[in-house]
């Protein structure tokens, strides 16, 4: 992006973000939640909207709007309902969709982000619940056919006030709001399968200015990467149309992936009027039989907290805590390991370093690791004890991915027990400065760059298996006191 534009424009974005519940049903009626089976396979009178079929809104879902609304600080609404959405489209069959209008069941809240080092809220207008619609499908010989499988799956529509400023930070503000429905186990919002689905509103106003300026509308952003160029496409178009002193007209877009660029779907002037009316088939929600604060008790840590726990307690960076709380079950690997009461830093380096790396490599995800935390933990003692040292205990992890050996036998029968012995490890030092007189008496002299050679010497000669430092120490001495 052409960043000498942002030091006159100023963007202002707003989200409206639906994220796809894992509900065991749809919305409103018992089908299943599951799409990827064949055509029209989850469906009945409800979810196919035929004449004299009822509605009843699915209670787990309810309950996932619940969390979710008490995850963001927002203000639950005790006495919510559903309003019918009133338009025509193949791939809805009742010719009205159901959604909520003008009483959502969640007003406010924030999502906090780290910009630029600071926690910043990112405040949201309101969370509604709605049913999906179908799916409309085009064969190549130009037929449209309707797969109503994902007709009324239950979604969470969660709407932010316009005070983002940056694509980057929209993106960070979407990957935070995907870690909370996943650490709530509500969603598994993976932005390919449109389990997760943005559209925004943007527009620029001058550097300085407080107003908001005419905005458009983006949509058909199917992945991170599309939601940040689709953003910077849009405020390089209308920063290039105010600078030559033009206006911009109110319209929606829609994101071409392959051509990277957006093409204006509609104008303003075909917007159209959904006639919201509340749903006469569904009565208005009273949740005041709802243990509000018994959900409030078993939410989870959130991740936000983590990262600042963790950074206070243990002394990590930024970087360091937000890809341990990145995915909920790194953050719980990483923190059952220091329950097992491994200290916190040490923790981090081998989950950032050793366990990441192995994951990626074996191409699994961290619930599937073989070495669970309780076993790494074992490990990393056994390096504290001076049992071994940390590149053996890395070879023992590596080990422990594919065997079913315990630590102590891997290293009984593989003899990795490190060379702690004073007297066994002297013999071996005494050895290696009489093959190398010369360069113990370049040492003497003063050459003490020399020490990394007979540092290596001895670590090949105990086949790494010996302490660094205590080779160093040692080294040190026996050179010194031999002169
Ligand atoms: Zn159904």
């Amino acid at each position: 992006m052409h960043t000498d534009l942002l030091t006159r424009w100023e963007p202002v974005i707003g989200l409206e973000v639906h994220v796809q519940l894992k509900t065991k049903t749809k919305l409103f009626c018992s089908c299943p939640n599951q799409t990827g089976g064949k055509p029209n396979r989850y469906t009945c009178p409800v979810c196919l909207g035929l004449p004299g079929a009822l509605p009843v809104v699915n209670r787990q879902a309810i309950m996932s709007a619940i969390k979710l609304g008490l995850a963001i600080n927002g203000k639950i609404r005790m006495y919510n309902r559903f309003a019918r959405k009133n338009y025509f489209y193949p791939d809805m069959p009742k010719g009205y969709q159901i959604s909520q209008y003008d009483e959502p069941i969640i007003d406010g809240g924030s999502v906090p982000i780290w910009w630029r080092g600071e926690l910043i809220s990112v405040a949201l207008t309101r969370v509604h619940m709605e049913g999906d619609a179908g799916k409309s499908i085009h064969d190549d010989q130009g037929n449209t056919l309707v797969d109503y499988n994902r007709s009324d799956v239950p979604l969470l529509e969660i709407v932010s006030e316009p005070v983002l400023h940056d694509p980057d930070q929209t993106h960070l503000f979407l990957e935070r709001l995907r870690q909370i429905v996943r650490y709530l186990n509500i969603s598994d919002a993976n932005m390919e399968l449109g389990q997760l689905r943005c559209d925004a509103n943007i527009s620029l106003r001058p550097k300085g200015h407080t107003g908001l300026g005419t905005k458009t509308e983006m949509k058909n952003m199917n992945s991170f990467r599309s939601v940040k160029r689709a953003l910077e496409f849009e405020i390089e178009r209308q920063a290039g149309i105010l600078e030559k002193g033009g206006t911009i007209e109110q319209c929606t877009l829609l994101w071409n992936e392959e051509k990277n660029r957006a093409e204006i779907m509609r104008s303003k002037e075909d917007a159209p009027d959904y006639r919201y009316f509340p749903d006469p088939d569904l009565v208005p929600m009273d949740l005041s039989q709802v243990d509000i604060s018994g959900v409030r008790k078993a939410l989870p840590e959130l991740p936000h907290v983590k990262e600042q726990r963790w950074m206070e307690a243990y002394d990590l960076r930024l970087e360091d805590v937000q890809i341990l709380a990145g995915d909920p079950d790194i953050a719980d690997y990483y923190d059952t390991c220091i329950g097992e009461g491994v200290d916190g830093k040490t923790a981090a380096k081998w989950v950032l370093g050793e366990v990441l790396r192995l994951i990626n490599k074996l191409g699994v995800k961290i619930g599937a690791f073989r070495v669970p935390p309780q076993q790494l933990a074992e490990l990393i003692r056994t390096i504290e004890k001076g049992t071994i040292n940390k590149n053996t205990g890395k070879r023992i992890l590596a080990k422990l991915v594919s065997e079913d050996r315990s630590i102590d036998e891997i290293i009984r029968s593989e003899g990795l027990g490190q060379i702690s012995a004073e007297g066994q490890l002297k013999s071996v030092i005494d050895n290696v400065i009489a093959k190398f007189g010369k360069e113990a008496d370049r040492y003497r002299q003063g050459e003490t760059k020399l020490m990394g050679f007979f540092m290596g010497q001895v670590m090949r000669a105990t086949r790494g298996q010996s302490d660094p430092g205590k080779v160093k120490n040692m080294l040190e001495q026996i050179l010194r006191d031999q002169d």
